[in-house]
């Protein structure tokens, strides 16, 4: 059986607020909390063409008091390092880059974060780009999740939990704990619309975020066992499915 959870990415000041109101909407209606992946420090050109709001923080503030999950998606969202480990991307933020280096980066991103008021516990890296430095990097920040992995089930790597994140619109899927990751800054109407339609037609399927971040310590040992052979057969599908796609 398939449970499918919500991420919203590339949340910041500035950002396509009309959107953003449009797909909150959606999910309060439906009484479904996502992780909210909040940029602490926004330079990235490709998302600075919209009007900041001063409300960004206390909107983020309201949502996290209705038992949404906050996460921090890296620093400045920059290409300042390689398409790191899961290399779905050629750049990203952080892999390749030195352990200081990125220690220093998730600091001051939490730092951030906790100015306005939020201890994350769940890192979400720009463009998948991440790697062991930045796993050690996250548990001396006192990151205990990465939202990112290919994979079915959560599972443990590196002394970090991963909640793996395989779509980024809403599908349908055979099984699995499945993280649909929304960019709701470039959804188009059609978008937003297809995403209700899942929503109701799902919706006992469709989980919180934090059940998801439950699932891996809640798990017993079979079930861990289970979703560990599960993961191992999945992640070689995956690749060949991707790669077909990407050539197609
Ligand atoms: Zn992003």
């Amino acid at each position: 059986m398939t449970r499918y959870f919500f991420r919203l990415d590339d949340m910041a000041p500035k950002m396509n607020w009309e959107n953003f109101y449009a797909v909150i909407s959606v999910f309060e209606k439906h009484d479904v909390k996502p992780l909210i992946a909040v940029i602490p420090d926004n330079r990235d050109p490709k998302l600075l063409n919209w009007p900041a709001s001063p409300e960004f923080w206390q909107e983020i503030k309201e949502l996290k008091n209705r038992g949404w999950a906050i996460g921090q998606h890296g620093w400045r969202h920059l290409p300042t390092g390689n398409g790191g480990v899961l290399r779905i991307h050629k750049t990203g933020e952080f892999g390749g880059l030195n352990f200081a280096n990125q220690n220093e980066m998730i600091r001051e991103g939490k730092e951030i974060m906790r100015k306005n008021g939020f201890m994350p516990e769940i890192f979400i890296a720009p463009r998948h780009s991440l790697d062991k430095n930045t796993v050690g990097a996250l548990k001396e920040n006192g990151f205990k999740f990465i939202s990112d992995g290919i994979a079915l089930y959560p599972f443990e790597k590196w002394g970090i939990v991963w909640l793996p994140q395989i779509l980024w619109r809403p599908r349908r899927w055979l099984f699995g704990k499945i993280t649909v990751a929304l960019h709701p800054n470039t959804m188009s109407a059609e978008d937003i619309e297809k995403l209700e339609e899942f929503i109701s037609r799902n919706r006992k399927k469709i989980g919180d975020f934090s059940e998801l971040a439950d699932w891996y310590s809640s798990a017993g040992r079979l079930k861990k066992i289970s979703a560990f052979f599960a993961n191992l057969f999945f992640k070689p599908v995956w690749r060949l499915i991707f790669r077909l796609r990407i050539k197609n």
